[in-house]
């Protein structure tokens, strides 16, 4: 029987395709970059036809690199950039114009317009999200409103809208199967994630007929088959996520109050909350984790703007080490930040702060104070920043969490990882696979081809490279967050 899984990472800067066995072991791996352009201030655009090649490409190298053939292969796992929208012609499967991509802000004026007619306040109650032009919905009207000919084709029936996995599968069943699933639609801003259907308020206040999106499916189940044509035998494609998603499930979160914190250029926070979808007080996201045959899983999701990338922002601008890994050794040659506190908050500060207003700060400098005290102060308001989502979280969903799984290029560091924890004040784990997102995707393909039993097997497959706990006793705990917290409120409405 074939045991074999293939998971294609379709992320914002690169598309990978990884081939997994079924002890969960990476067996090959395939990168294939490919750019984002920028056609005005604040626009993000990418080339639809470029993810789709860049993603081929890597499956076909994974193939031949391998050496495995086609029926080894029991199924197709998918994940993607979440939110990006694109459009198509569904007579002639051709593109109108380039994906929207997640960050672009083009539709900004548009969601302030919302927010005025108070009707961000239905977009909430109805799909768990903030209103915000980095979801789906406001660029689907755009593109509506602004690309030639799209108006006609909606109406004649043959505007397919979808999300990078509607894409990736209209391609790869050869213009088949137009589907989007349950996790990617929920980052829509049009779908309803209390009944799970398609919003027609939202829908009809945007304009947006219902005809030009695809139909939901569960996140693992078998939806289509590769054409034919593409690799010379068909393969079933059977597992879909998008990337935050996927990755809470590839690090096994399947119980209620399980979370995950992903510590990449930003940091993705998400906790499984069961089978109850909860609204925060605290603008976090409510989005569906996944979908299992009925069974629908729900997770609450909290965003850093910044973490990593205040790493890149030491290395590169203030010059103060030339690679990421030097930073654990600086931070461990001091015992303490010296009293300096570092608020990255370049871009304003997200959750549970809320303000576009911050600007970045380092406070509490003294006449000794010096470069290695500064970038442990780096390191530790990362792992600020996530004990503020991961509080705010307790709070909303009234879960006392007791233990985060960590990941992401930053969860690399030992200092880092061991801060969270004591912060925390609970324990924090780093996986042996740390490619936790393409897991994701593998697992819930392999779950719906008879690769893995079920989520008991997966549970036992997740496998811990290293476990913090809190070296730090409560009260020096919370004296360092109190200054981490001052410091934030001198962040605060400092741009006007
Ligand atoms: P993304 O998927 O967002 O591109 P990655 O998960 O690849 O991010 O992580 C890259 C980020 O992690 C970079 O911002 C980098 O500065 C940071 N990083 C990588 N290694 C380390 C390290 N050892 N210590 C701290 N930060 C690191």
């Amino acid at each position: 029987m074939s045991k074999l899984v293939m998971a294609l990472d379709q992320g914002t800067t690169s598309s990978r395709t990884i081939l997994f066995d079924e002890t969960g072991a990476l067996l090959c791996s395939e990168n294939e970059l490919f750019p984002s352009t920028y056609p005005k201030s604040g626009w993000v655009e990418q080339d639809p036809e470029v993810i789709w090649s860049s993603q081929l490409n890597t499956m076909k190298k994974v193939l031949e690199k391998s050496g495995h053939s086609l029926k080894d292969i029991a199924g197709l796992g998918i994940t993607n950039q979440r939110e990006t929208v694109i459009a198509w012609n569904k007579d002639t499967g051709e593109a109108l114009g380039n994906a929207i991509v997640w960050q672009c802000r083009r539709t900004a004026d548009y969601c302030e317009i919302l927010k005025k007619e108070g009707f961000d306040q239905v977009i909430k109650e109805h799909t768990g999200l903030v209103t915000d032009a980095y979801f789906s919905g406001t660029k689907m009207r755009w593109i509506l409103n602004e690309v030639p000919g799209a108006h006609q084709l909606a109406a004649q029936g043959k505007l397919a809208f979808g999300t990078v996995d509607s894409w990736l599968i209209w391609k790869l069943t050869g213009g088949k199967v137009h589907i989007m699933d349950i996790t990617n639609a929920s980052r829509t801003l049009v779908y309803n994630v209390f009944k799970r259907e398609w919003d027609e308020e939202i829908l009809k206040h945007f304009d947006i007929p219902i005809q030009t999106l695809p139909e939901v499916k569960p996140s693992s189940g078998i939806v289509g088959h590769t054409d034919p044509s593409i690799f010379g035998a068909s393969i079933p494609i059977a597992g879909i996520a998008g990337d935050q998603h996927a990755s809470l499930f590839g690090q096994a979160c399947f119980e209620t109050g399980m979370a995950k914190n992903t510590y990449g250029t930003g940091c993705f926070m998400l906790m499984n909350t069961g089978d109850t979808p909860i609204l925060s007080q605290h603008n976090l996201l409510t989005t569906v984790a996944w979908q299992i045959g009925d069974q629908v899983t729900y997770a609450i999701e909290g965003s850093i703007f910044i973490a990593g990338a205040l790493i890149q922002w030491l290395r590169d601008e203030l010059e103060l080490f030339q690679d990421a890994s030097e930073t654990e050794a600086m931070a461990t040659s001091v015992d303490h930040s010296n009293g300096a506190y570092v608020v990255p908050a370049f871009v304003g500060l997200g959750a549970p702060h809320w303000d576009p207003y911050a600007r970045g700060t380092i406070m509490g400098l003294t006449r000794n104070t010096n470069k290695r005290h500064i970038v442990r102060a780096a390191l530790e308001a990362i792992a600020f920043q996530a004990y503020d989502i991961a509080h705010v979280m307790e709070l909303d969903t009234k879960i006392a969490l007791n233990s985060l799984r960590m990941d992401g290029g930053a969860s690399n560091n030992n200092f880092l990882c061991q801060f969270q924890s004591d912060i925390l004040g609970m324990p924090a784990s780093r996986p042996k696979v740390v490619e936790t997102t393409a897991m994701g995707a593998a697992f819930l393909a392999g779950l719906a081809t008879g690769v893995w039993s079920g989520t008991d097997e997966i549970q036992k497959m997740w496998q811990e490279d290293r476990r913090f706990t809190p070296q730090i006793s409560k009260g020096q705990a919370d004296d360092l967050l109190k200054g981490w917290h001052r410091a934030v409120e001198r962040s605060k409405g400092w741009e006007s």
